[in-house]
């Protein structure tokens, strides 16, 4: 394929945005070349700069779980900006997109929207602490929460001592409060625990991880974190941003039967415009300003354009029944498709995937936290990735990221996804 515009695009905006991106991963950094520059998306494609079509399995890093350009979200858009595209007033649209959440959301009774899925987990974190009075958190490696400075923490030396900044700019008086344990290792987070008597506030983790490629929970791993904070007075915080509205209508509270005491959101809730949520039951939210003393705020929050689209979105996915068993279907269709291919050219490799969820490792060994994930051979993933780029298929530019199934793709499309892998295949 040629991508001759879209070098020459990258080029222009290396000049003026820091390496020609707005967000890292967009950059190619990982695996080498360069970034691929879309004009428009319909469905499960993407056309780029160049005119090449793409089969889409990134769909914006999950929101576009019903296709790009889809047309009920795109009319809502449409219809609510000709009325005005902010107020920082209150609308009617806000509640409606609040019932609804309620409504298909497990344990919670309120919700407060924001811009995106830092803010989300950033404001979740602020309000387990102002709710329960101390101060430390857990998170896990390898689980993503945005970029807010408390997650961007790093193991430090030791398994149960403070941890470190992993950016420049990050203190060391907010590293100090953020333990990291390792995801699916329980005894990690009581050893946490009992080396910090009464003082964290919560453990925020992704249900079913996707930032280190998707790594399901272990059997009862989430079911004994419940058990670890009820016993500990500790809150308990599902970062739902990719999984919330995707595993199924209550997120993974409902697929796992686990609830949690914060979600967060973002993603699917904002049908691919700038929106994020935070909920929780009355007790909780009752602490958030104007309520109660927690602060948090934001002049485009529950924007009328956002709200239109995130509402669009939920009552698709609200009234289409069969939507998760389709979704379950293609997802396991194509995981069996490329495990196929994969085998029969002795590619070792490993398959993770829950729901419309799944990530291809190059590795032998099971992959349950940051380190399994990390010792996958990033050599050949590079070369799959471009691969399957010059085959026409877009998976995202990095070993650590999930694929996100969309219902536009066909049984055709997932058909010629595995030929592509099968091509690819014999080149690694
Ligand atoms: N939490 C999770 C689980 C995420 O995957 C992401 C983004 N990929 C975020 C939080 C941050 O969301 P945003 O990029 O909208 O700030």
């Amino acid at each position: 394929m040629n991508y001759t515009r879209s070098s020459a695009l990258f080029v222009k905006a290396e000049q003026v945005i820091p390496g020609g991106v707005n967000s890292p991963v967009r950059a190619f950094k990982a695996v080498g070349g360069i970034p691929v520059f879309v004009k428009e998306a319909k469905g499960a494609y993407l056309y780029d700069e160049d005119g090449n079509r793409l089969i889409d399995y990134i769909n914006s890093w999950g929101p576009m779980i019903l296709g790009h350009a889809y047309k009920p979200v795109v009319d809502a858009v449409i219809d609510k900006a000709k009325k005005g595209t902010s107020f920082g007033m209150p609308t009617e649209i806000e509640t409606h997109i609040a019932e609804l959440a309620v409504t298909m959301v497990p344990n919670i009774d309120k919700i407060r929207f924001v811009n995106s899925g830092t803010e989300a987990c950033m404001s979740a974190v602020r309000l387990a602490r102002g709710f329960t009075g101390k101060d430390k958190i857990i998170k896990f490696a390898g689980c993503y929460h945005g970029h807010s400075d408390s997650f961007l923490i790093q193991a430090g030396s030791g398994a149960v001592t403070f941890g470190a900044p992993n950016s420049p700019g990050v203190t060391q008086g907010t590293a100090k409060d953020t333990l990291l344990a390792r995801y699916n290792d329980i005894e990690n987070v009581k050893q946490l625990i009992d080396a910090n008597p009464n003082e964290i506030a919560c453990i925020i983790l992704e249900p079913v991880a996707g930032n280190m490629g998707c790594i399901p929970p272990k059997e009862n791993f989430l079911k004994d974190l419940r058990h670890l904070c009820d016993a500990h007075n500790i809150l308990l915080i599902f970062d739902e941003v990719m999984t919330g509205f995707r595993l199924a209508k209550g997120g993974a509270q409902e697929r796992f039967n686990i609830n949690a005491d914060i979600v967060c959101f973002g993603k699917v809730i904002g049908g691919g415009l700038p929106v994020g949520a935070f909920a929780a039951r009355n007790e909780i939210m009752e602490h958030l300003a104007p309520l109660g003393p927690v602060y948090q705020a934001g002049t485009l929050s529950g924007n009328p354009l956002a709200m239109a689209a995130g509402l669009a979105m939920l009552r698709e996915i609200h009234n289409d029944k069969e939507l998760f068993n389709r979704l379950e279907e293609k997802t396991a269709y194509l995981h069996k498709g490329i495990a196929e291919v994969l085998q029969a050219n002795n590619v070792v490799h490993t398959i993770n995937r829950v729901g419309s969820m799944i990530s291809v490792h190059f590795d032998k060994d099971p992959v349950v936290d940051f380190d399994s994930a990390a010792k996958g051979n990033n050599e050949t993933f590079k070369k799959f990735f471009h691969g399957l780029l010059n085959e026409g298929v877009y998976i995202a530019p990095s070993a650590f990221e999930t694929w996100f199934i969309t219902d536009a793709l066909s049984y055709e499309d997932l058909d010629e996804t595995i030929a592509a892998v099968g091509v690819v295949a014999k080149t690694l």
